[in-house]
């Protein structure tokens, strides 16, 4: 195995050795994808959430359930327990993202020692100063792929065959909800909140202490 390949598996083992209550976080993009496909050749049925907006694209919706038929996987989905007003996301968009992602993501990781993220460092101008392990709180999130390049993820992808999200065919390199997501930019997170002050940035799970 390639040995960038063999050191995010190592990560993700470590993980697996030194927390009880570990989950691996899929927002079923690119990287999310490699991660869930490293962690399942560890350990088939380790637990992985999903955070689901009413927002996404049904092309998310519908590789979802592809994916976890393809894969068996051993999922648990969350979704924001109350409604946001039409347009928030164009108003107040760091609302919306709390709303619909920062809040269910507490809940889904709120009984966890440690989750796995899909995060890499070279996305954008937000990722830049990460870590592989990140304690917050009472909370360790472990950043297996942080150090690949988009190329890397590719070349893991075309390797290992996985299907990926349809949208990455019309040249999405990132893919959010569909409203804050667009195709190209000079960086991957160029296309998310595009217009807006939160051009390129984060939702804020990556941001805020969750636990
Ligand atoms: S990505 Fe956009 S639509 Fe989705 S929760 Fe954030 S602001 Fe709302």
């Amino acid at each position: 195995m390639d040995p960038k390949f063999e050191h995010s598996k190592n990560v993700i083992k470590e993980c697996l050795d030194r927390y009880d209550k570990v989950a691996v976080a899929c927002s079923f993009g690119k990287d999310s994808m490699v991660v869930v496909h490293l962690a399942i050749s560890i350990q088939p049925d380790i637990p992985i959430f999903t955070i689901m907006t009413p927002l996404k694209p049904k092309e998310t919706f519908e590789y979802k359930d592809k994916m976890i038929e393809l894969w068996n996987l051993n999922i648990t989905e969350y979704r924001a327990k109350k409604d946001v007003p039409d347009g928030l996301w164009k108003t107040l968009p760091d609302e919306c993202c709390r709303i619909l992602k920062v809040e269910p993501t507490r809940e889904a990781v709120k009984d966890l020692d440690a989750w796995v993220t899909g995060l890499r460092c070279t996305e954008g101008r937000t990722r830049t100063e990460y870590q592989e392990w990140e304690l917050k709180g009472g909370l360790m999130k472990v950043n297996p792929v942080l150090y690949w390049t988009e190329a890397d993820t590719w070349r893991y992808i075309a390797v290992n065959q996985i299907p990926v999200h349809p949208w990455y065919a019309e040249g999405y390199r990132s893919i959010g909800c569909a409203p804050c997501s667009t195709p190209g930019g000079e960086n991957e997170r160029d296309g998310r909140w595009k217009g807006t002050s939160k051009c390129g940035g984060e939702c804020g799970i990556h941001t805020q202490q969750l636990k």
